[in-house]
């Protein structure tokens, strides 16, 4: 009779490949599985799976956990999720190849673009590597979770040319340099690199990335080729669509020159823009027919934000005044936002700029007794009532609260289901575009997974259980090169989610104090994911993380 570690019975099993599920059992022994379907042997540890899908374990292939897997091995809370392979370095920030000198400037464009706060960053990432191998063997001891690592174009032209990588295109032999770096990156573990069309650093000026040219970017997508695999991620100028589709046209030259794998992300549905999702999947259909592989990235959440003066937010960016307060530390700010003289300007800069998004702010939560009366209420129907503007009534509730008072911008983009369910089914669209473990102070994307099951499979019945589990497992692991992962059967990685498909869900947002630094950050708790298994080990038994760390560099 055969031995295993761990034997799962009579699980709904759902094997990733889009096949129908079937009943049965999967055994595991160290970090593969050993058998599926049916498992006469003995094993150490048996799970009775009754009522529950068995899938393999999720593939998240847009995070930025980059910063926090130096203190939480686990990317929390992405792992409760069912996510066991998390992939960091996206949108041409990583934290390597990096100079000592040159720690500062990747902390604060980090900050700018991904939300990840300088004392957060002063306490918890210590910066104890140079090259990216070195990154990954700082990272790999203890980790909980897989990590497929991308190289950031921003980082790594900032370390070839400091500050001129974002003065002017690169001379040929730093671009032969950016090669050999990216040649030794993909040796050392990394899956690829990622770039960015539109990003502005903390002073606002395009990201190195924005200034390569084509022959640097033909040629580092050639260097990362010679290792056999290599994905391109980029974040496409959203700002203008016509350059957008610009991009997609130019990423499909990449792709068939070098034959790497290329993603956008994200590609969303905006009510202020509707035809713009289908002229850009037009035009991933158009270069795909072509044959180069380039496709887009899209998330079941509707892009929710939370604003809190007290911390970050990019929909602030457009409002010179406000930004400019947004810089100052938090007592300096409560102050300025408190001081009456300037309110008129403030006021008047907001109404020109972010009125629209203002009219879909609800008063979440409040900490001032004084405003336990506005919770849960819409801004514009409180500005009408009090007969002021939105902006004046929004500042007023925030001074009295210290400016912690959470403003609630729901549902603007990407929230009709209709419209999301064909995005998310599209040929040419892959699942992604989290953003798990940026933008911390504003939103938690961590959960999309859950939430795809929750709404898309469960409550609007738009994508099959075995196709929402596809979409999730083997297509990303194929496509961004994840070997040996994403699929039930033997010999493969024993990454493995075990749920319950009536009551999964990605659980309510939790604003928490638990980064380094004193960071703030908001988080979700899983619901219905009862086991989460990474290279053979229990990792998250009925919703508790365990000891276990199986994680691996993929
Ligand atoms: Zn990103």
């Amino acid at each position: 009779m055969s031995q295993a570690e761990l034997a799962i019975r009579n699980a709904h099993i759902v094997d990733g490949t889009g096949a129908a599920a079937v009943k049965g059992d999967v055994a595991v022994s160290g970090d593969k599985i050993v058998a599926v379907g049916k498992f006469d042997g003995a094993a150490a540890r048996e799970i009775d799976a009754h009522g529950h899908v068995l899938s393999p374990g999720f593939i998240d292939v847009h995070t930025h956990y980059d910063p926090q897997l130096c203190w939480d091995r686990l990317a929390t809370p992405s792992l409760e999720h069912g996510v066991t392979t998390v992939v960091v370095g996206n949108c041409s920030l990583s934290l390597a190849p990096v100079h000592q000198s040159g720690t500062r400037k990747l902390v604060r464009m980090f900050g700018k673009i991904e939300d990840i706060k300088e004392p957060t960053f002063d306490e918890g990432v210590p910066f104890k590597w140079e090259s990216f191998g070195q990154y990954l063997d700082f990272i790999r001891p203890g980790l909980g979770i897989n990590v497929g690592a991308l190289v950031g174009h921003s980082a790594l032209r900032y370390y070839v040319m400091g500050a001129e990588s974002q003065e002017r295109v690169a001379t040929d032999a730093e671009i032969a340099t950016m090669c050999e770096l990216m040649e030794g990156a993909m040796a050392a573990g990394a899956i690829g690199l990622s770039t960015s069309y539109v990003d502005i650093d903390e002073n606002l000026r395009p990201v190195p990335s924005r200034l390569a040219d084509m022959r640097e970017k033909m040629a580092l997508c050639k260097a990362m080729a010679k290792s056999g695999r290599g994905t391109l991620q980029t974040v496409p100028y959203f700002i203008d669509p016509e350059q957008q589709l610009k991009n997609i046209e130019e990423l499909a030259e990449l792709s068939l020159g070098s034959g790497v794998f290329c993603t956008i992300a994200p590609i969303v549905y905006s009510p202020a823009a509707p035809d713009n999702y289908k002229r850009n999947l037009a035009k991933l259909d158009e270069q795909r027919a072509r044959g180069a592989k380039v496709f887009g990235q899209s998330m079941p959440r509707a892009f929710n934000i939370n604003i809190r003066l007290s911390e970050t937010s990019f929909l602030l960016y457009g409002v010179p005044s406000w930004n400019a307060l947004m810089q100052l530390d938090v007592p300096k700010r409560i102050a300025a936002f408190g001081e009456r003289t300037s309110r008129e300007k403030l006021v008047k800069d907001a109404e020109r700029a972010i009125l629209p998004l203002l009219y879909g702010a609800i008063v979440g939560e409040v900490y001032n007794p004084s405003n336990q009366k506005y919770l849960g209420r819409r801004l514009a129907e409180i500005a009408k009532e009090q007969g002021k503007s939105m902006p004046d009534v929004m500042l007023d509730i925030a001074v009295a609260d210290d400016l912690r008072t959470e403003f609630r911008i729901n549902e603007i983009v990407h929230g009709d289901p209709e419209i999301v369910a064909q995005i998310l089914d599209h040929p040419s669209i892959h699942i992604g575009a989290s953003d798990a473990g940026a933008h911390v102070s504003q939103f938690c994307g961590a959960g999309d997974t859950s939430d795809l099951f929750d709404r898309f499979v469960r409550q609007f019945h738009k994508l099959t259980l075995e196709r929402a589990v596809h979409r999730l497992t083997a297509e990303p692991a194929d496509a961004w090169g994840i070997k040996n992962r994403g699929r039930i059967a033997v010999g493969a990685a024993a990454d493995l989610t075990l749920f319950d498909p009536e009551t999964i869900a990605r659980g309510k947002e939790e604003f928490v104090s638990d980064f380094p630094g004193g960071g703030n950050r908001y988080i979700r708790h899983a619901q219905g994911i009862e086991k989460v298994i990474v290279n053979g080990k229990v990792v998250v038994d009925s919703g508790k993380y365990t000891e276990a760390r199986a994680g691996q560099i993929v």
